[in-house]
């Protein structure tokens, strides 16, 4: 029953699936019905396209308290109420009819208590035909144009199939024309409406990638299981209404492939869905009168309408079906509309009834037993022993699981509630099944032929037909033929009877013989046209030839142009593969090289930043240092300036004291040269003085001719005493912390006579540069004469010398008015220092005398 192949043993004995590594689970999908009456209650919502939720109806919750909760089961697909019955087809049923046509197995069956829809889902109604008529339809619409003629193909008894050559099989079809029996009619002709309602599926669902060399021939067969007993629901013995004889039920048995098949079941060639849908309308109708006529319960029969495809390669001419055995493929579909699966009591079955239900009940039992065995050899591991041979309904469909093929189920629900718990069973049926997996079934083989045979033989034919035609030759080369040779036949003279019953019988034999002769003149004739023919036929046959060489010989031009196109193609190819090579070879490299470069760039670049921090650096310490040199130099120029300044005043001080000295000594000769003689004994002193040596702490020295200097301070004895203050021009302000202070004097820029007049005391403020670099500030103190000649002469007599002095690095000098000074203040303190010496000076016409002065109370404190 299952995919064959003639040829001895293909599978080995050993029942192992050919190709173990392959193997997929069963399919299952689940189809909801839609309820009867809106206001029935639901238990089964669809809540994905995979899954189903089950929930109790509110009666089974009140009964088993604790067990009440909701359950969801998950399938390959799940349809709800509103999918069509083409959706199901497309999903479940095409592939399975895609596998029969490449040569691969299938099963297909439905599964779920009475009223679930498994018949309308797997046969349909009129108008809306299941899966049944729309897998018939796919095949015929796929095959249609490479179907055997009737009877090339035939079933053996062994579950095989032959195929026999066209001369036999139009024999056989002619013999069968002769027959009363009822056959099937050709195509187009009256076909029952109702079948023609359930078989216009309106779709024209096809194989695509048909195998073309290949002549294909449909069969099909129809059996019922029904308490174990398996009935051929196409046999053609005739039913007698009076005394109904039981049918007779079929034996199982196992082919050499160890496939499962009915012994003696009527298996129809069908060339057409029609044809096809009206032999399973038959066995349906039979069915029902069975189940009438004996009182049966359809829902408690299993149907098995099985599909056989044979398949066979054209020969090399893509003419004829190849005659070998061994290339005929032969592969079924089984469509199972399974009994009710709900429990005996449900149906309240009595007697017979319950006999029958037990019976069903024993077969879906085993189903579920064998898939429970399965599963478990299957997922332990394990080597049970499978109990398919415990009803006939597994037993039949045994090589399916065990063997290869294809499995799906479709469990149907109703989801009223009154279902509820067998819809739970059948739930956890399903679920269970589809954990088991079947062998995937293996390709077949190809016939090795080259393809296209049947196209390349087509277009032969139509060209020869038409150069036939070109020459009046016959058109319609087979059916021509036979009724050119019918009429030649009927042209032949009938033979006389040649039985001689008299010996003067002188008429049979010459009339036998004209007969005769004139049969013979026909036949000579005949075969003259005949070789005239053979002649015409042969010139054709030529020109053909010639045509088709030289259409060979400009195909072979075409094609060594193309194979030069496709080497030159191959070489540049291979060119470009070269150059590729190189290229990326090279990319490599400059990939390297460019990594190379990278690298030396980030070392450089680390370099530069680590070498212009560095100068940066270097930056900053050289404007740091100008900025501390340039502080410097600033500080040492304006100190030197300074410096410069303060000697340049000095020397200038120096330079016009010396000058006046001089002047004042010019005056001195002058009036000495102007005087008269007799003045000369009132200066006896000078000449004493002279002898005494006198202490001069400074510069400048005293003039040589000056009186002699009483050493005595005058300061005590100032009071009433008017003084000529004699301060030059070029005189600096100095801050010494004592300044000479003198009151009710005559200050004069310069010697002046008319003050002198006045006054009897002179001093003269005198500056010049010491020796470390100070202003030395002399009051040079002197009496005022008047000489007889009637001018005035100053004679010297004190100097005090005042001077300021740097506490650092100075030796500190000692002096009249502040002998020693506290050692702590030396270190921060300028000091001024008074240094006083008396010295007897006499000058005339105009001099100073000491003045007193005017000690600041605290010394000005000064910065170095
Ligand atoms: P089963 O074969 O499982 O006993 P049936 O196929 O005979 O059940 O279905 C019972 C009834 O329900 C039929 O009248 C059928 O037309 C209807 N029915 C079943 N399934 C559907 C469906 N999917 N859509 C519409 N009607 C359905
Ligand atoms: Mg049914």
């Amino acid at each position: 029953m299952m995919a064959t192949r003639a040829k001895k043993p293909r599978r080995p004995i050993l029942k192992k699936p050919s190709n173990p590594s392959l193997r997929d689970p069963v399919g299952v999908y689940c189809r909801v019905r839609p309820l009867s009456r809106p206001d029935q209650e639901c238990c089964i919502e669809v809540i994905s396209d995979t899954t189903v939720q089950m929930h109790p109806p509110d009666g089974y919750r009140i009964f088993r308290n604790g067990e009440y909760r909701e359950t969801q089961y998950s399938f390959k697909e799940v349809f709800g109420t509103l999918v069509v019955q083409k959706k199901v087809f497309d999903v479940v049923a095409k592939p399975l009819v895609e596998d029969l046509i490449r040569g691969k197995n299938g099963l297909l069956f439905t599964y779920g208590v009475t009223g679930s829809g498994k018949t309308h889902t797997m046969t349909g109604s009129p108008g809306d035909g299941g899966l049944l008529p729309r897998c018939l339809d796919m095949i015929f619409n796929s095959i249609g144009p490479f179907q055997a003629k009737r009877f090339v193909f035939k079933l053996d008894d062994k579950n095989g199939v032959d195929v026999q050559c066209e001369v036999d099989a139009l024999l056989e079809r002619q013999k069968r024309d002769v027959m009363p029996v009822p056959k099937p009619t050709p195509g187009k002709r009256q076909i029952d409406p109702e079948i023609a309602d359930m078989i216009n599926v309106q779709d024209q669902c096809k194989v695509e990638e048909v195998d073309e060399d290949n002549v294909y021939c449909v069969f099909v067969s129809y059996i019922e299981i029904y308490n174990n007993y398996i009935y051929d629901l196409l046999e053609e013995a005739p039913f007698d209404p009076i005394k109904p004889k039981p049918p007779q039920s079929k034996i199982l048995r196992e082919d050499q492939n160890h496939n499962m098949y009915v012994t003696g079941c009527t298996e129809v060639e069908v060339k057409s869905t029609e044809e096809a849908f009206e032999v399973f309308w038959r066995g349906q109708k039979k069915r029902r009168i069975a189940n009438t006529q004996l009182n049966r319960e359809s829902s408690r029969s299993h149907s098995v309408f099985i599909i056989k495809l044979a398949q066979a390669p054209l020969d090399a001419d893509g003419d004829k079906v190849l005659q070998e055995k061994e290339q005929i493929t032969l592969s079924q579909l089984s469509l199972v509309d399974l009994a009710g699966s709900e429990r005996t009591n449900r149906t309240k079955a009595e007697g017979n009834r319950l006999r029958e239900a037990g019976n069903i009940n024993q077969s879906l039992m085993t189903l579920r037993t064998c898939i429970e065995v399965l599963r478990e050899n299957q997922m332990y591991g394990l080597n049970k022993m499978v109990p398919y041979r415990d009803s006939k309904l597994t037993h039949l469909f045994k090589n399916y699981f065990d063997g290869e093929g294809k499995v799906r189920m479709i469990v149907c629900v109703n989801p009223k509630a009154e279902d509820y718990e067998e819809s739970l069973q059948v739930m956890r049926f399903a679920e269970m099944t589809q954990e088991v997996e079947v062998a995937r079934p293996v390709d077949r083989p190809l016939c090795g032929l080259t393809p296209g045979r049947r196209f390349r033989n087509q277009a032969f034919q139509e060209e020869l037909s038409r150069k036939l035609e070109m020459r009046g030759g016959p058109v319609d080369a087979e059916t021509e033929e036979q009724s050119v040779l019918e009429t030649i036949l009927q042209n032949f003279p009938p033979l006389p009877t040649c039985e001689l019953l008299d010996i003067n019988d002188d008429q049979t034999l010459p009339k036998l013989i004209e007969v005769l002769e004139k049969r013979h003149k026909l036949r000579q004739m005949l075969i003259k046209e005949f070789s005239k023919a053979v002649l015409t036929f042969k010139t054709v046959l030529q020109e053909f030839d010639c045509s088709v060489a030289s259409k060979e010989n400009y195909i072979k031009g075409r094609l060594s142009e193309k194979e030069k196109t496709i080497a030159g193609q191959k070489t540049e190819i291979e060119r470009l593969e070269k150059k590729i090579k190189t290229l990326e070879y090279k990319i490599e490299i400059l990939e390297k090289t460019a990594t190379i470069y990278e690298e030396d760039k980030r070392n450089l670049q680390q370099e530069l930043e680590s070498k212009s921090q560095k100068l940066q650096r270097q930056a900053s310490d050289k404007r740091r240092l100008e900025a501390r040199f340039q502080g410097m130099v600033a500080e040492t120029t304006m100190k030197w300036e300074k410096e410069c300044e303060r000697r340049v005043a000095a020397k200038q001080l120096e330079m016009q004291n010396k000058l006046w000295v001089k002047d004042e000594k010019l005056k001195q000769l002058k009036a000495i040269v102007t005087e008269p003689k007799n003045d000369k004994p009132e200066r006896p002193s000078r000449e004493r003085d002279r002898e005494k040596p006198v202490q001069r702490s400074v510069s400048p020295s005293p003039v040589p001719n000056a009186p002699p200097v009483r050493l005595r301070h005058r300061r005590s004895r100032s009071a009433g005493e008017r003084w000529v203050d004699h301060k030059p021009p070029s005189n600096l302000p100095t801050e010494t912390v004592m300044q000479p202070h003198v009151p009710h004097a005559i200050t004069v820029a310069a010697a002046s006579e008319k003050a002198l007049a006045k006054c009897d005391k002179y001093m003269l403020t005198h500056q010049e540069l010491a020796s470390d670099g100070e202003i030395e500030t002399k009051l040079i103190k002197g009496d005022v004469f008047k000489t007889r000649g009637g001018g005035q002469a100053v004679q010297f007599t004190d100097i005090e010398t005042l001077k300021q002095e740097s506490p650092t690095g100075r030796k500190r000098r000692s002096s009249p008015s502040n002998p020693d000074p506290p050692e702590d203040a030396a270190e921060s303190e300028w000091t001024d220092v008074e240094t006083r010496c008396s010295v007897a000076v006499e000058m005339r016409a105009g001099s100073a005398l000491g003045p007193g002065y005017e000690h600041h109370a605290q010394p000005k404190r000064r910065k170095p």
